[in-house]
């Protein structure tokens, strides 16, 4: 049996993804990127197309299904070769959103989940600060309980999408020190104090917008509370497994794709009188990568087989599935960038673009220091001395 054992449904579901990829992104994706931005009309059409909610209840205008349809979304999504851009939809659905509709109250799914699936309102997750975004449990920002009002005072830093937002999906702190002082709270940027401090400017994924934000007495009704006051940190941990299956399957495809480009390259481009795939050298090289990238696909697909089934053991695998595409990216695409000489170093050239963010791989939803020790945590409960 194929595994994954894709239905007539997935392949449908596939296709229409394809088909918007094809439209919507891949024509645009080097205009995007040069001008550093993608237009909010983007979100609309996937949420036209059903694409912002699709594990989401069918109630809130979710289609309700699992998370082999997101591993087939996010495949799709990664050849319109705009990964900026698909990091803006991909935060809103399974960053910010997923935590509301998980625990959110029905007015508040009502208020900012619908809309968000639709594509109306855009969404941002603000959990990281400058003194640290590793650490969620020591966040800094504080929600003060004024009358009926939340009053936050705080910032928050590398935020994606968080200069066109609707609303952040905020972390702040409710209590006293530790985890159990933190929680959820939704807040909309059109709040008296919000203020969008900066846009930073990174070394890659430039069509996405990556923000500083500061909050300076920013007056919020108690019931954009997401959940149970001092849950925040729970909440924020369970939906790090969408996250990083999102990521792990990202990595995937975009290897995929360099590598299929690499590989016609090597099989045009001569040197000395031969074509270079007929060299060993490149040969072996690349068959180390085709091998690596295989299994690399397997084990995410093994995490996404255990999170569709609700086995707890998916927590541990999309880590080591994190963790292994985070190393997988680093070397195969600089490798891949080399294969093409100078080109490989010259903007015009996709993959040699692709190579100038690849540490950025191993940093969001937990970094490789954060997956090795939530491994090390379920496989050696010892601890360290
Ligand atoms: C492009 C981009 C988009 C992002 N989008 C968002 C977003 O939308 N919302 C959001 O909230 N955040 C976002 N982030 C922030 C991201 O989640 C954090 O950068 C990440 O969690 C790491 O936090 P930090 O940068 O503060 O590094 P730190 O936590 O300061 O870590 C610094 C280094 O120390 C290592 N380290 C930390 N703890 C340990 C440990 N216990 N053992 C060993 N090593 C350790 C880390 O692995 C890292 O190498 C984004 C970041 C980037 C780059």
């Amino acid at each position: 049996m194929a595994f994954p054992n894709w239905t007539e449904e997935h392949e449908a579901f596939r296709e229409s993804v394809r088909r918007f990829t094809a439209e919507e992104i891949r024509p645009f994706a080097e205009k995007w990127q040069a001008e550093g931005f993608f237009p909010d009309e983007v979100f609309r059409k996937a949420g036209e197309l059903g694409l912002l909610g699709v594990r989401f209840d069918p109630r809130w205008g979710g289609s309700g299904l699992d998370y082999w349809y997101t591993v087939i979304l996010v495949e799709e999504l990664v050849r319109g070769r705009d990964i900026g851009c698909v990091v803006g939809l991909l935060v809103q659905c399974e960053m910010a959103t997923a935590v509301i509709h998980a625990h959110g109250s029905d007015a508040l799914r009502e208020e900012w989940l619908v809309p968000a699936i639709k594509g109306e309102r855009i969404a941002a997750l603000g959990v990281s600060e400058s003194g640290g975004g590793s650490d969620v449990a020591s966040l800094q920002t504080t929600a003060t309980v004024d009358g009926d009002d939340y009053v936050i005072n705080g910032s928050k830093i590398f935020i994606s999408n968080g200069a066109r937002a609707d609303f952040v999906t905020l972390a702040v702190r409710t209590g006293g020190p530790g985890p159990d002082g933190v929680s959820l709270v939704v807040c909309p940027t059109d709040a008296k104090g919000f203020q969008v401090s900066r846009r930073l400017q990174k070394v890659d994924l430039h069509s996405s917008d990556t923000a500083e934000l500061f909050f300076d007495d920013v007056r919020i009704p108690r019931r954009y509370l997401i959940g149970e006051e001092g849950r925040g940190f729970r909440y924020v941990m369970g939906a790090f497994q969408g996250e990083r299956l999102v990521l792990s399957v990202m990595m995937n495809a975009l290897c995929d794709d360099v590598l299929g480009e690499t590989l016609s390259y090597l099989a045009e481009r001569k040197a000395f009188g031969r074509p270079i795939a007929s060299m060993q050298v490149w040969r072996h090289r690349m068959a180390d990568w085709m091998a690596k990238l295989e299994a690399s696909r397997a084990l995410t697909y093994r995490a996404a087989e255990q999170l569709a089934a609700g086995d707890r053991e998916g927590d541990l695998t999309v880590s080591m599935s994190k963790l292994f595409g985070a190393d997988l990216v680093r070397g195969l695409v600089l490798d891949c960038a080399h294969a093409f000489g100078g080109y490989g170093f010259m903007e015009e050239n996709y993959v040699a673009r692709c190579s100038r963010g690849v540490q950025n791989w191993g940093i969001g939803a937990g970094t490789s220091e954060i997956m090795r020790e939530i491994i090390a945590k379920h496989r050696m409960p010892a601890g360290p001395a």
